[in-house]
């Protein structure tokens, strides 16, 4: 299918972004990789009469680390953020969950920061928004705001993102030195969205055999609504890394997620994925070679 008819602005500058989509408002579509909207365009699901493409807008396209975060501007590729060292150096979970988003040739075009924007709960990076604290910053004709990640999410595709609001950026949160990550999730075919995944950071003490587990905490893709942060850390507190169970994390993860049934999966299949991906995504974390968080 073709999509309805638009009006396609290509602005230079944020502001000139700003003001176009704040003319068209809720008649208006931000337009990112397209990776998402093209197709909702395509099958009519729909049709808005301007679409604001940013592509060409000055300055959205950067990784910026600081010493708290690192800043992911509003056009950088999940393929350029996925493969940028820096990035990877002080927050190596970022890399094993882009590594886990579609295709090569999706991400090669789409934007990780508009994947928060769609908000899909079958996506990754959404949960790594919140599992790093991170904070979003969106621009409009009112200003600049920015809202922690933790309370961006509404519900599935829903944000608290006006209608004439764009997102400039996302700073991803750093760890406290030493975390341990990991990603994990299982798709029917390599590149589909998942049937259950998510995100750990586990904090541990000590090095080696005899590293002590001292906390952990786990977002997950496809079983909960929007993405929420579970604590594991009473389950998974005083464990040795080498010889760890996590025995109790089932019940923590049971109480946790809700997942919904699909034709992909039932709820009983997901919930009992998840709780299987999570032991799992503990041990990897625990045991990674990959950089600590510094
Ligand atoms: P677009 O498609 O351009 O926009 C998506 C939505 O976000 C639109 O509503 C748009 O208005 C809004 N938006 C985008 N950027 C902004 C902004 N800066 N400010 C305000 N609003 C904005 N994703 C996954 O996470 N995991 C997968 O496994 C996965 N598999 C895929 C498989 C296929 C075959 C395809 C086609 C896509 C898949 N995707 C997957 C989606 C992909 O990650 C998209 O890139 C992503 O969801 C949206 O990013 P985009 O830049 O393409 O956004």
């Amino acid at each position: 299918m073709k999509p309805a008819p638009f009006v396609h602005h290509s602005p230079r500058t944020l502001d000139e972004a700003v003001a176009v989509l704040g003319d068209v408002g809720h008649d208006g579509k931000v337009l990112a990789g397209g990776q998402s909207l093209i197709p909702v365009l395509n099958m009519r699901l729909a049709q808005p009469a301007h679409l604001v493409d940013i592509n060409r807008v000055a300055g959205l396209d950067t990784v910026t680390v600081t010493d708290t975060s690192v800043r992911v501007g509003a056009i950088v590729r999940h393929a350029q953020l996925e493969k940028h060292d820096g990035a990877y150096a002080v927050l190596p979970l970022l890399r094993q969950a882009l590594r886990n988003v579609a295709h090569p040739a999706i991400r090669n075009r789409g934007t990780t920061v508009g994947s928060i924007a769609h908000a899909d709960a079958a996506g990754e990076m959404p949960s790594i928004a919140v599992l790093t604290d991170a904070v979003i910053e969106a621009i409009g004709p009112r200003g600049r705001r920015e809202i922690a990640a933790r309370e961006f999410f509404e519900g599935p595709l829903q944000t608290l993102l006006e209608a004439d609001e764009i997102l400039e950026a996302v700073r991803f949160g750093r760890f406290a030195p030493g975390t341990r990550t990991a990603f994990l999730e299982s798709a029917r075919r390599h590149g589909d969205y998942a049937l259950a995944g998510l995100g750990v950071a586990v904090d541990v003490e000590g090095d080696g055999p005899d590293a002590v587990v001292r906390g952990a905490r786990a977002a997950y893709v496809s079983v909960t609504d929007i993405p929420v942060v579970l604590d594991l850390s009473e389950a998974v507190a005083g464990q040795r890394v080498s010889s760890a169970s996590w025995d109790g994390v089932e019940e923590l993860v049971q109480a946790g997620i809700a997942p919904e049934a699909d034709i992909h999966a039932s709820s009983d299949y997901r919930r009992a994925l998840a709780v299987e991906l999570t032991r799992r995504a503990l041990t990897t974390a625990a045991t990674t070679t990959e950089p600590a968080t510094t």
